[in-house]
């Protein structure tokens, strides 16, 4: 096992996130240890340490003699790319292995995706509860229906108290790891501590036990809501630990339908959380390997703006990111709707290149690799594969993010304003979006009706329109 610089530099990775996986990773190399296997392990200090997984695994073989390389196939395609020179470059054979942190493999996803005009979550989805025989009743799914999502868009205002999730202390081994962290990489994104991560599978269960049973049976109905003192509301914060593989899918899967079958989860919850994991985790890794590695360079609406610089220092005056992103600093989290109507609508509505939008999700976030970061960026959020994702772009105005958050109450903006300088930006941005790339747009026919809502608008309306989003984007 290595850690190396080049692994945690090539974005500026969250300081958390970085702690995160060296803690993760030495934690495992001691409890193999444990069980009796010996494990070669190279720190990031080591002054041998050569920086790149390629110079290590030449080391390596140098160290052990290595007839050959067994790898297990990693979570992005730069990193696939390196290990395909490695039998040239070693002169040995390399034998890469399935991951075994997912249930539908690469080859499975591409026979699937054969032939198919549209490659929607849905009916992917549908085949994996078939295949997985999660809530069916046969060859029926639980409840008569597939999809409980109507019943999970609650606003959460004049809400009762909501559970916190498991916080553990950092041991004398994650405390070595914060150190060297704190010192190595004091100019990266996002505040250190406090550090309560889990850190071992034996702690993950732990974490998804205390979800099972404080927030689960919540976790449908407030799944879109957004509260400025409830950063986590009810959801899981368990991406970073499965995504790690400290806790299995499937088994975290079936302990959430055994909590459905007990009685002590309501369907809606259960179906959600489970679709989730087997649907769109799945689903958004499937649609990486299938479309890397012409993916990433995708741009379909042709968006070439710099990020702003607030998405990294959280200094704006409109509360809903300042929110968001003051969160992503002290936690390196954020839920979905905050991810995608917030700081992915904005980015989007302003133009950002996706590139760079990508790039920064990528870095922020504890739970973020390329395979399941890059499709939920670039294709859900930003539009950027032109709607092989999602069937229209996720843009809206003020007028969502105040109904499902108690964000605008603290805002220097006013929400019910369209125009002029106190104006919420989102309600400007959002038609000027629309008008900007109606070339591109209007023949979708999910924005039929939205695009002749603003064909019915006085002149004088899009003119002010074109006029504040000018304004506002040249001073960003
Ligand atoms: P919950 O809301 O409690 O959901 C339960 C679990 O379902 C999660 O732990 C996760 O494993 C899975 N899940 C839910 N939605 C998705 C999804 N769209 N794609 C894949 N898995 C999902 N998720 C990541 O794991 N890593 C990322 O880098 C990442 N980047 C994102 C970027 C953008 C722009 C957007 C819109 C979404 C991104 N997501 C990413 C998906 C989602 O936001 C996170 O999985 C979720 O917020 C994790 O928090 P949670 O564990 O509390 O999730
Ligand atoms: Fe965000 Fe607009 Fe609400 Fe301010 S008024 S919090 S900018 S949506």
């Amino acid at each position: 096992m290595v850690e190396v610089q080049e692994e945690a530099t090539y974005v500026p990775h969250h300081k958390k996130k970085i702690a995160f996986l060296l803690s993760a990773m030495r934690h495992f190399a001691q409890s193999l240890r444990q069980e009796g296997w010996s494990v070669d392990y190279v720190r990031l200090d080591d002054p041998e340490n050569s920086g790149s997984f390629g110079g290590e695994v030449e080391r390596a073989i140098a160290r052990h003699d290595a007839a050959r390389i067994v790898v297990t196939e990693p979570g992005e395609w730069r990193v696939r790319a390196a290990m395909e020179t490695w039998a040239d470059r070693f002169g040995l054979p390399v034998e890469m292995l399935e991951d075994d942190r997912f249930l539908c493999t690469s080859g499975d996803f591409a026979a699937w995706a054969e032939g198919r005009k549209q490659l929607r979550m849905e009916y992917f989805y549908r085949d994996m509860r078939r295949k997985t025989d999660l809530l069916m009743d046969g060859d029926k799914p639980e409840g008569g229906r597939w999809n409980f999502d109507a019943e999970n868009r609650k606003p959460a205002k004049g809400h009762d108290p909501m559970p916190l999730p498991c916080r553990f202390e950092p041991d004398k081994m994650t405390e070595e790891v914060l150190s060297l962290v704190e010192e190595r990489f004091s100019d990266h994104f996002g505040s250190l501590r406090p550090f309560w991560f889990a850190v071992t599978a034996d702690q993950a269960e732990q974490a998804l036990d205390h979800f099972v049973k404080q927030a689960l049976p919540r976790f449908g109905d407030y799944q879109d809501a957004m509260l400025q003192d409830e950063r986590f509301l009810y959801h899981a914060v368990l991406s970073p630990y499965i995504n790690a593989g400290l806790l299995d899918p499937l088994a975290v899967c079936r302990r959430v339908e055994a909590e459905f079958h007990a009685g002590r989860v309501p369907l809606n919850a259960a179906e959600g959380f489970i679709r989730q994991i087997i649907g769109w985790r799945e689903y958004v890794r499937g649609i990486y390997w299938l479309m890397m590695p012409s993916y990433v360079d995708l741009n379909f609406l042709e968006q070439d703006r710099s990020l702003p610089a607030f998405y990294w220092t959280g200094e704006t005056e409109m509360a809903c990111l300042r929110a968001c992103i003051g969160q992503t600093r002290e936690e390196a989290y954020a839920h979905h709707i905050q991810r995608l109507m917030v700081t992915g609508n904005f980015a989007m509505l302003a133009g950002v290149d996706p590139k760079a939008v990508h790039e920064w999700y990528l870095a922020v976030y504890a739970d973020a690799y390329e395979w399941v970061e890059l499709p939920n960026t670039l294709g859900m959020s930003q539009f950027a594969d032109g709607g092989l994702l999602g069937s229209k772009p996720y843009a809206a105005s003020g007028n969502y993010i105040n109904k499902m958050s108690d964000y605008c109450s603290a805002c220097a903006y006013k929400v019910k304003e369209k125009n002029g300088p106190e104006a919420c930006p989102f309600n400007y941005l959002y038609w000027d979006f629309l008008d900007r790339h109606r070339d591109k747009l209007a023949g979708n026919p999910r924005l039929g009706q939205v695009y002749r809502t603003w064909d019915r608008m006085d002149p004088a309306r899009h003119e002010a329109v074109r006029a504040d989003a000018e304004r506002f984007l040249e001073q960003l």
